[in-house]
């Protein structure tokens, strides 16, 4: 009996070294560059810097999604090649599909054809638009004319195009997260453009912080903070209409295109900031919800049951913020 009780305290004893030798061996890394045309800053506690490997499922995403590299799977779609669906189009692709039905069409990968024509696409200058074209890009538009038999995607028009700017940066997020996770780490923030998915703490050993700007209309201008969020577990993303846009006369063209008018949205919601389960879907909401309006966007939110919202909009000369009703219970 004597025996078994010194086996046993020895090995609570090699447990216990076991841990500690693990943990005095993480450390803080942060790892910054850029993708998608935007940056990502990702900070993770780890046993080593991983770098190499978080380039390299940023690469995968790139080759998949990204309408800036010609080889992507998205950009043979849209030149209509023979091409076999790799796994990261297709989740990005069934949650547009999800999201488009959720929010009645306003969130849309097949917008890509009005998005150039506004002048927001990857290659294609601004046309000058008139009713007929813009009635005749929306006949392209849909994402029910979009067919995927769960091998190859066909569409109902070979002029139409796929454009995931709007879910690829959440994808993202999401992808990295999931890949320092396997390494093993339990502490992390992925930032990537702004979208972000964080777990555990920092360094410091405290929640970590998470800014949501106010929306400035002056895109050269330094951000301001209008909300901080402390948190050990979230996927959040931020659509704005005070970053991208031009001046059309007096006209403000946004880069959120409503798929219904095929013109860029035109209402008081100056910024959306969406919390969900993921933060592909968080993204993709959040582009909805500029396409929405305040009031349908909160409708949209509030029947989803497991997503909430914040956000921002003009009134007067000021702004107000409206929430979603799950939003405190999220940041509590
Ligand atoms: P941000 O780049 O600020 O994070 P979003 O996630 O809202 O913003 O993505 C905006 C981009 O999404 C646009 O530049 C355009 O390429 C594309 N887009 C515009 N309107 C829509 C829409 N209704 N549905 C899906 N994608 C859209
Ligand atoms: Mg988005």
């Amino acid at each position: 009996m004597k025996r078994i009780y010194s086996i046993f305290i020895a090995l609570i004893i090699a447990i216990g070294l076991l841990i500690i030798t693990k943990h005095s061996t993480l450390q803080y890394f942060t790892n910054q560059g850029h993708v998608f045309g935007t940056y990502y800053n990702i900070k993770y506690q780890a046993s080593e810097d991983l770098h190499l490997a978080i380039q390299e499922h940023l690469l995968r995403v790139d080759s998949s999604l990204s309408m800036f590299n010609p080889h992507s799977t998205i950009s043979k779609i849209n030149r209509n090649e023979a091409v076999e669906l790799d796994s990261l189009f297709i989740n990005v692709y069934t949650t547009s599909q999800q999201i488009s039905k959720l929010s009645d069409g306003a969130f849309d990968i097949t917008v890509a054809p009005l998005v150039n024509a506004w002048g927001f696409g990857t290659f294609e200058k601004k046309h000058e638009m008139d009713t007929h074209q813009i009635d005749s890009l929306r006949n392209l538009v849909g994402y029910q004319k979009l067919h995927f038999d769960g091998r190859h995607i066909t569409k109902d028009n070979p002029h139409m195009l796929l454009d995931a700017s709007a879910i690829a940066k959440g994808y993202a997020c999401d992808v990295i997260a999931s890949m320092l996770q396997q390494y093993g780490s339990e502490n992390y923030l992925v930032d990537i453009g702004g979208e972000v998915v964080a777990r555990g703490h920092n360094k410091q050993g405290e929640k970590w912080r998470i800014g949501i700007s106010s929306p400035e209309d002056d895109p050269t201008a330094q951000q301001s903070i209008q909300y901080i969020i402390a948190t050990d577990t979230i996927c959040i993303a931020t659509s704005g209409n005070y970053r991208r846009y031009y001046y059309d006369g007096n006209t403000k063209r946004s880069h959120t295109i409503d798929p219904q008018t095929g013109y860029p949205v035109e209402h008081s919601l100056l910024s959306a900031t969406v919390i969900a389960k993921g933060c592909m879907q968080a993204d993709a909401l959040a582009t909805a919800c500029m396409v929405l309006g305040t009031q349908q966007a909160l409708d949209m939110i509030e029947s989803t049951q497991d997503a909430a919202c914040y956000l921002i909009a003009s009134e007067g000369d000021s702004t107000v913020v409206l929430t979603s009703s799950l939003w405190s219970m999220y940041v509590k």
